[in-house]
C-alpha cells in the first residue's frame, strides 16, 4: 500500500515514542510514567486531555470542524490502545531494550500506544472530520480489566460516543494485512475453583472413609465430555484442569482435595451454558463417590463480539488501504481474551487484528524476545485515520 506523506513524515517521531514506551514498561494500573507521556503528548498536539478513570487512563478529545467549515455534527467514536506491559524479563538485547528487570512490553501495546498517538497527532493537524474523536489509553488490559475499570468510572457517561473501535497487532500474519471477525474474534476467558469435600481416614481403611482423591479423579474425567459430548464440535470450547491439591501423605486419604482451572469459550450463549454443565458435572459426579463439591465460577473477559454492521465498516476501510485480499474475514476467533470486549458489549464498534509479520526470529506475543514491529507504525496510523474520515465524513 502506499503511505501518505504526511504520515511518513512523523514516523521517525512516532517510531522514537514506540521505542521509548518500550524501554519504559509498566505493569497494569502503575502506568504513571507511560500515562504522563501520552498525555504530555496529547496536550503538545493541542488536544483536551481528560485522566483519572480506571486510575492511569487517559482520555484525549478531538472536536472536528465548525458548522461553518462543514462539521458541526454530534457523532463521536473512540478508538481505544492499551498501555500495560508483561511481568517478564526481556530477553532482547538491542538499545531500547527494557530497563527493568521483570517488565516488558511483550504484547506490543508500546506500539498500540505509538500508533495511536501517531493518529492523534495527524488528525490534529489535518482536523478534517465532522464530530468528535475520543482518543482511549486504557491500563491493564493483561488480565487487570482496565477497560471495565474506565467504564465503571463513566467514560461512557462523560463520553458519550456512537461506536468504539480497537486494534492488536497480530504476529503471524504478514505486514500489510488485516483481520475483521464478523463476530466473535477472542474467547472468554473464565476460570474455576472447586473443592471437593469428602471423609478423610486410613488409607488402609477406605471403607470407612469417603475419598476425595477419587473423587476428583472422576470428576476430571467426566468434565471431558463438555468438550467432546455435550457441545457443538463447531463451536470451540476449552475445559482444562490445570492443578490439582490434595493429600498430606502416603497413608492418609485426605479430607478434601482441590482443583483450579480455566473455561473458554466464542460464544455468550455457550459460555452459559458450560458453566451450567460445568457445575452439575462436578457436584453430581462428587456425590456419586459420596462427597460434595464446593464449585466457584469466576468470570474473567467476555467474549469479545464485534458488531456485524462496524465489522462491515471496519473491512471497507482496511480494504480501501491494504487492497481486499490482504482483509482476511474468515479467520477462526483466537482462544486468548481480550479486555476490549467490556467496552464492545456497551457500544457497537469492532477489534481487527494488524498483521505483524513473522517477528524477529519468529517471535510471537508473550514471548521473552518479542519486539514490536515498527514497519506496521505507519499501516495501523493509516487505519485509524480512514477510518475517522470514514465514521466522521465532512458534509
Ligand atoms: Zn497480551
Ligand atoms: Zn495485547
Amino acid at each position: 500500500m502506499q503511505i501518505s506523506k504526511e504520515i511518513e513524515n512523523i514516523i521517525p517521531e512516532v517510531r522514537n515514542w514506540r521505542q521509548n514506551l518500550h524501554a519504559h514498561p509498566e505493569l497494569g494500573y502503575e502506568e504513571k510514567w507511560t500515562s504522563d507521556f501520552v498525555a504530555e503528548k496529547l496536550k503538545s498536539f493541542g488536544i483536551e486531555v481528560h485522566r483519572g478513570l480506571g486510575g492511569t487512563g487517559v482520555v484525549g478529545i478531538l472536536k472536528g470542524l465548525d458548522a461553518h467549515l462543514g462539521g458541526g455534527g454530534n457523532k463521536a467514536i473512540g478508538l481505544r490502545a492499551d498501555m500495560d506491559a508483561l511481568p517478564m524479563t526481556e530477553e532482547n538485547d538491542f538499545p531500547y531494550k527494557s530497563k527493568f528487570d521483570g517488565r516488558m512490553h511483550a504484547c506490543g501495546h508500546d506500539g498500540h500506544t505509538a500508533m495511536l498517538l501517531g493518529a492523534a497527532k495527524l488528525l490534529a493537524s489535518q482536523n478534517n472530520f465532522d464530530g468528535t474523536v475520543y482518543f482511549i489509553f486504557q491500563p491493564a488490559e493483561e488480565g487487570g480489566g482496565g477497560g471495565l475499570a474506565m467504564i465503571d468510572d463513566g467514560l461512557f457517561k462523560q463520553f458519550p460516543m456512537d461506536s468504539v473501535w480497537g486494534m492488536h497487532n497480530w504476529p503471524g500474519m504478514d505486514e500489510g494485512t488485516v483481520a475483521v471477525h464478523k463476530g466473535s474474534v477472542m474467547a472468554a476467558a473464565d476460570r474455576f475453583e472447586v473443592t471437593v469435600n469428602g471423609n478423610g481416614g486410613h488409607a488402609a481403611m477406605p471403607q470407612v472413609t469417603n475419598d476425595p482423591v477419587l473423587a476428583v479423579s472422576g470428576i476430571v474425567q467426566a468434565l471431558q465430555q463438555i468438550v467432546s459430548r455435550k457441545q457443538n464440535p463447531l463451536d470451540a470450547v476449552v475445559v482444562s484442569v490445570t492443578q490439582i491439591n490434595a493429600g498430606s501423605g502416603f497413608n492418609i486419604i485426605p479430607q478434601k482435595a482441590n482443583f483450579i482451572g480455566t473455561i473458554r469459550t466464542v460464544n455468550s450463549e455457550t459460555r452459559a451454558e458450560v458453566h451450567n454443565q460445568f457445575t452439575q458435572i462436578c457436584e453430581t459426579t462428587a456425590l456419586a463417590y459420596g462427597c460434595i463439591a464446593d464449585v466457584s465460577v469466576i468470570k474473567g473477559y467476555p467474549v469479545t463480539v464485534n458488531d456485524i454492521e462496524s465489522s462491515d465498516r471496519a473491512i471497507e476501510v482496511a480494504s480501501s488501504l491494504f487492497g481486499k485480499n490482504a482483509v482476511k474475514t474468515n479467520l477462526a476467533p483466537s482462544m486468548g481474551a481480550e479486555d476490549f470486549a467490556y467496552m464492545l458489549e456497551k457500544i457497537p464498534g469492532a477489534y481487527i487484528w494488524l498483521g505483524a509479520g513473522e517477528g524477529k526470529s519468529g517471535c510471537m506475543l508473550h514471548n521473552t524476545k518479542y519486539d514490536f514491529n515498527d514497519n506496521i507504525l505507519p499501516l495501523g496510523i493509516s487505519y485509524w485515520e480512514q477510518l475517522v474520515k470514514s465514521e466522521l465524513p465532512l458534509r
